[in-house]
C-alpha cells in the first residue's frame, strides 16, 4: 500500500492479529497489521502447538469445531505445510470429581457432533506404552484433537496478507488518536502516523495497555506460564496429555522430530508481563511428566522458556466492537489462543465487515457479566 491510509489496522503479529487481518484481507479489505518485535514475539511464538475441541460451553465448542475445520485445510489454504497432526487430547481423571465432570462435558460435547468419549485406564495403557494408570481412573479422549506449528502458520497468514496488504514488524503503537468518539489513527513509537476508521486490538497480553488508549478499561490480565522441550525421541504416543491433578502437568510428542513440549499451570497463578524462567519449573516439570510416565526420567530438557496466557474473568475470550467507533477489540484468549485463533480470525472479519457475527457469540461479549467458568481451562 502506498500511502498511509487503510482500511483497518490491526494491532499485533500474533495468531490473532494475522488470522484476523487475513480474513479481513479476504473480504476486500485494505488492511496494515502492526507489530512492535516480529512476528510471533507475543504469546503465539511461545505455545506448544496444542488444538482442541473439548471445551465446556457450546460457543467454545462451536468455535473450536470450526476452528479445527480451518486448521485441517490450512496446508492448501496457506500454500505450505504447517505440520498440522491429529493425534488427539487425553484429559486424565485421577479423581470422581474429574471423571464426572467430563462425562458431562462429554454429552454436551457429543450432542454438538464431537466425537470424543470416556475411555478406561486399558485403553490408556494401549494408547501410551508405559502410562502410570495407579489412582487413575480412566480419561476422556477426542481423537481428532491436534497440533501444529504456531510459526509457520503466522507466517502463512502474513504472507497472504502482505499479496496486497502491509504487516510492519518493529511498530510499536504508542497512541490512538479519537475524533468525535471514532477512532482516526494509531501513532507508532517511530513516530509514524497511519490512518484507518477501524483499529482492532489483537495484542494479545497488552491488550489493556491498547484499550487505555482510547480510555477503555479491559478485563484482560496476563499471566506467566513456563514450558520447555526436550531432546528428540522415538515417537511412542500420539495425543497430548492433559493430568489435570493440581500438581499435574500437559504435554505431546512433537509430530516432526519427537521432542516432548509441554507445560504445567501453576499453583498460584504468576500475574504480570514478567517472562522469566525458573529452575524450580524445570525440577518440577520432569517430575511430574516421570511420574505419569517413568520411561522420561532421564530424557534432557533442551529449552525452557516463558509466554503469558490473557485471562478474562471468566476464562472465555472477548470478541467484540467497543463503544469507542471502530475500535474492536479480539483478545483474552485465556491460553487457547493458537487453537482457537483461526476461527476467532474468521468471526472477527465477518463481524466487523458484516455488522453482525455469522452465529451467537454473546458468551465473547465484551460487556457481559463475567461471572461464569470455562471448565476445561
Ligand atoms: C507456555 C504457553 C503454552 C501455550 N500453549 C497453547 C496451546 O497449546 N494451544 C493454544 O491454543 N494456546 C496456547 N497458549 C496460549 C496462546 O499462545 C495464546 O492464547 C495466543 O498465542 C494469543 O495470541 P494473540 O495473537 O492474542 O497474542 P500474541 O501472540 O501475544 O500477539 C500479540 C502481539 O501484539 C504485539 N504488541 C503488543 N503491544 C503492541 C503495541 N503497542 N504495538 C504493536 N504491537 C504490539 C506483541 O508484541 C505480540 O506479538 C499457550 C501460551 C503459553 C504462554
Amino acid at each position: 500500500m502506498r500511502n498511509n491510509t487503510s482500511d483497518a489496522i490491526i494491532i499485533g503479529g500474533g495468531i490473532i492479529g494475522t488470522a484476523t487481518g487475513y480474513y479481513l484481507t479476504k473480504k476486500g479489505l485494505k488492511v496494515r497489521l502492526l507489530e512492535k518485535n516480529y512476528l510471533t514475539a507475543g504469546s503465539t511464538g511461545r505455545c506448544i502447538g496444542g488444538i482442541r475441541q473439548q471445551f465446556s460451553t457450546e460457543s467454545s465448542i462451536k468455535v473450536a469445531m470450526e476452528s479445527m475445520k480451518k486448521f485441517a485445510t490450512m496446508n492448501d489454504e496457506l500454500d505450505q505445510d504447517v505440520e498440522f497432526h491429529q493425534g488427539g487430547y487425553l484429559f486424565l481423571a485421577h479423581s470422581e470429581e474429574k471423571k464426572e465432570t467430563y462425562r458431562k462435558l462429554i454429552e454436551i460435547q457429543q450432542k454438538m457432533g464431537l466425537a470424543v468419549e470416556y475411555i478406561g485406564t486399558g485403553e490408556i495403557e494401549k494408547l501410551v506404552p508405559g502410562i502410570n494408570t495407579e489412582d487413575m481412573l480412566g480419561g476422556a479422549y477426542c481423537p481428532s484433537d491436534a497440533q501444529a506449528n504456531p510459526f509457520l502458520i503466522v507466517d502463512g497468514y502474513a504472507k497472504e496478507i502482505r499479496k496486497r496488504c502491509d504487516v510492519l514488524p518493529h511498530k510499536e503503537v504508542t497512541e490512538i488518536k479519537v475524533d468525535k468518539g471514532r477512532v482516526t489513527s494509531v501513532i507508532t513509537k517511530d513516530n509514524g502516523t497511519f490512518h484507518a476508521p477501524i483499529v482492532v486490538n489483537a495484542a494479545g497480553p497488552f491488550a489493556k495497555e491498547i484499550a487505555q488508549m482510547v480510555n477503555l478499561d479491559l478485563p484482560i490480565y496476563p499471566e506467566r506460564h513456563e514450558a520447555m522441550i526436550t531432546e528428540q525421541l522415538e515417537r511412542f504416543f500420539d495425543m497430548m496429555i492433559v493430568d489435570y491433578r493440581p500438581d499435574g502437568c500437559y504435554f505431546n510428542q512433537k509430530w516432526d522430530k519427537g521432542s516432548i513440549i509441554g507445560c504445567y499451570t501453576p499453583i498460584p497463578n504468576v500475574p504480570g508481563q514478567d517472562l522469566g524462567t525458573s529452575f524450580e519449573f524445570a525440577k518440577e516439570m520432569g517430575r511430574r511428566m516421570a511420574r505419569l510416565i517413568p520411561r522420561l526420567n532421564n530424557i534432557k530438557i533442551i529449552r525452557q522458556w516463558s509466554g503469558s496466557y490473557e485471562m478474562t474473568p471468566d476464562g472465555n475470550p472477548i470478541l467484540d466492537k467497543s463503544d469507542v467507533g471502530g475500535f474492536w477489540v479480539v483478545g483474552g484468549m485465556c491460553g487457547h489462543g493458537f487453537m482457537l485463533g483461526p476461527e476467532i480470525g474468521w468471526l472477527a472479519a465477518e463481524y466487523i465487515t458484516e455488522g453482525k457475527p455469522p452465529y451467537n457469540i454473546d458468551e465473547f461479549a465484551l460487556n457481559r457479566d463475567f461471572k461464569g467458568k470455562e471448565v476445561m481451562k
